[in-house]
This record gives structure tokens, sequence and C-alpha cells, in this order.
């Protein structure tokens, strides 16, 4: 099997280019290595993968390149014929949203558009994708069902990733491209990202700083262990819908065809509160936190909690982490990489 992971710097996309790797898979990797964070960060994450290449030794390839440069896409689709896409590349980042659009538009638009010609023209058996549980937005009926509407997205961040939703369908529909899309929920542990309230908890309960807790502390969160995580991408990703054996690419017809075309929530099905949460980094830590209590931020989803049923139906996904479990392997991996502050 030979896989393209988009993203393979970042934090989901080298875990899960690393277990792709160790299971034997071919592996090419693909990143801008952007300067939303610590560059360095994301270069020790590939240097990992050089290591389990060298372990495993099945193939990889890594190439530093812009998705959004459509040549780079073109030329790393004629360079490779893949068997799956799980592409992760994307403009993270909710809050950075609300200042910084045309990044979103770059990376999650434009690239994304990129990803789905090259798929489209490639003959790539299935394109996995990354979405979000910000597409619930201002629907707050728990758990989040995939069957609920999700056409409100509250931040610009949520709305690219909605859109990417349907561009999918669209792409599925008229061009029988097999996609599945897969609502991330707050995924959290090692070689974590440095903007997200774990990574920004641990850095200043070391450094005896404040902690801040918008909502004064009152969300839940369906917080997903990494591990957990990177297990359901791939089993997503080896089973891709079928293709409709009635669909024809001339006369799609929307009474006839079922555009092979799936959205999937992959969370824990068991949210936790913020509190909660940090009392589990404060005994792993082994510190207590400073608390900052703040009010609602604008676009903050309240609670968030996933159900995960449909991705268990069709490809037997259940997480087993615990944040007990999971946030103590974070500080484990932090204090290893930073030191013990
Ligand atoms: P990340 O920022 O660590 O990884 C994304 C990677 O994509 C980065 O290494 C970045 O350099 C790269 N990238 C961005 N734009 C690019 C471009 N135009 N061309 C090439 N590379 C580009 O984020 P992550 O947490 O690993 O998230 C992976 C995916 O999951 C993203 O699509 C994100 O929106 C989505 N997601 C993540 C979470 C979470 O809790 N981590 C939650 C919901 C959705």
């Amino acid at each position: 099997m030979k896989v393209l992971v988009t993203g393979a710097a970042g934090f989901i996309g080298y875990h899960v280019a690393k277990r792709l790797l160790e299971r034997g898979d071919e592996v090419v990797g693909i990143d801008s290595i952007n300067s939303y964070y610590d560059p360095q960060l994301k270069r020790a994450r590939l240097r990992l993968l050089e290591e389990a290449n060298r372990k495993a030794s099945p193939g990889y390839h890594f190439i530093h390149g812009n998705l959004a440069d459509k040549s780079v896409v073109d030329g790393c689709f004629a360079d490779h014929a893949f068997d799956r896409v799980i592409h992760l590349a994307a403009q993270a980042g909710v809050r950075y949203s609300l200042e910084n659009p045309h990044a979103y538009v770059e990376s999650n638009i434009v690239a994304y558009t990129n990803m789905l010609e090259a798929c489209r023209g490639s003959g790539v058996a299935h394109l996995t994708y990354a979405s979000t549980s910000s597409v619930y937005g201002a629907n707050t009926d728990m758990p989040f069902s995939e069957h609920r509407p999700a056409d409100h997205p509250l931040q610009f961040y949520a709305a690219t990733k909605r859109a990417n939703e349907l561009m999918a369908h669209s792409y599925s529909h008229l061009f029988g491209l097999p996609t599945t899309g897969l609502r991330f929920f707050t995924v959290y542990g090692p070689w974590g990202r440095p903007d997200m309230a774990l990574f920004l908890f641990t850095r200043s309960i070391l450094a005896g700083e404040p902690i801040k807790l918008f909502n004064n502390g009152n969300h839940t969160r369906d917080f997903t262990y990494i591990d957990d995580i990177a297990e359901g991408v791939i089993r997503a990703s080896d089973n891709p819908a079928a293709r409709n054996s009635a669909w024809d690419s001339s006369h799609p017809d929307p009474a006839t065809s079922s555009a092979p075309w799936r959205i999937f929530n992959i969370g824990n099905n068991n949210p936790v509160k913020l509190t909660a949460y940090v009392e589990a980094l404060e005994n792993a830590l082994g510190r207590k936190a400073v608390i900052e209590l703040l009010p609602l931020q604008a676009g903050d989803l309240l609670d968030t909690f996933a159900d995960t049923s449909a991705l268990d139906q069709a490809v037997g996904y259940r997480p087993a982490t615990t944040v007990r479990e999971g946030v103590g392997r974070f500080v484990d991996w932090y204090q290893t990489y930073y030191g013990r502050g």
C-alpha cells in the first residue's frame, strides 16, 4: 500500500505516518513546515519518521512544499501512484482564524481544491481528510451525531472545514471519488500542538504562571488521545465507501447515484470538564495550577461530545485511553523533550 500523508510534520500527520510505516506501508509525507507554531518541533517529528523508516524500511519519502501551489501537488502525483491519500495538512486553530482568515483560505480551500483535483485525476482509491467538531457550531444537541445539521459553524476555521465536507461531496458525486471526512474532537498527546490547551497549561504551570480557563472553566470537551485517533484514521482510510455500481460519470443522477461520500465523528464519546482535565495535569506534574477564570470567548463552543457509533459500526473504532492515562503520557513526553522546567 502506498499512502500519501499530507501535514506529515504536524501533530496528527506525524502519528499517522509513523503508524503506517511501522505496519509496513510505503509512505510519502508532504508538509510546508509553516511557522504557525515552532518549526523545530515539526522538524523533530520528521526526524522520528526517518528513524521509523530506517527500522522498518518499507519506503518513506518526504516532500517539503506548499499544497496551495498546484505545481507542487501535481508534481507529487506525477512522481507517485498512491493507493490512498490521508489529507491532514491545514491551517488549524480556532482563535487564530479570527485575525488571519487568509491563511485558512490558502491552506483549507485552495490547497484542498488542489488535492481534490489531483485525486480525481489519479485513480486514488480513497481520500480521507480532516474535518472538525467545530462544524457543529451553535448546535447544542448532545451528543453530536453526524445526522444533526452542521450548517451554521461559528468560527471561520470551522466554516472552511465545513466547506471541505461539501466540496468532497461534489467530487464524490460528480466524479465517483470515494471520500471520508473525519470530524476530530480536541486531540491531545505526546508531540502535541503548542497552541493547544494542554501544552499551554503545562508550560505555564511549570513556569509558575497562571493558566486561563475561559467560560470560568465550565466547558466540557471530548478530549481524544492521539493513539486512538491515529488508529481510527487508518481504519477509516483502509475501508473506503464502496463506489456505487450504478454510478455513471457522464450522467450522475441524484435520484439513483449514492455518492461514495462519508462523514464520521472521531472523538472519545466521553466528555470531560475542563477543570477535571486540569486536575489530571496537576496530578501528572505534581504541581498545582494558578487558575485565572475568564468569561466565554466569542465563537467558543460550550461543550463537545462525539457520538462515535457510526465510525465504530463502519470500521470498529473504540477509543480506549482515559484522560488520566493520556495526560500522563503527554507529561512524560513534554518533560523528556523540554526538560522538567
Ligand atoms: P498541525 O498544525 O500540527 O498540522 C498541520 C500541518 O499541515 C502542519 O505541519 C503545517 O505545516 C501543514 N500545512 C499547513 N498548511 C499547509 C500547506 N498549505 N501545504 C502543506 N502543508 C501545510 O495540526 P494537527 O493538530 O495535526 O491537525 C491535523 C488536521 O486535523 C488539520 O486539518 C486540523 O484542522 C484537523 N483538526 C485537528 C484537531 C486537533 O485537536 N488537533 C481538531 C480538529 C481538527
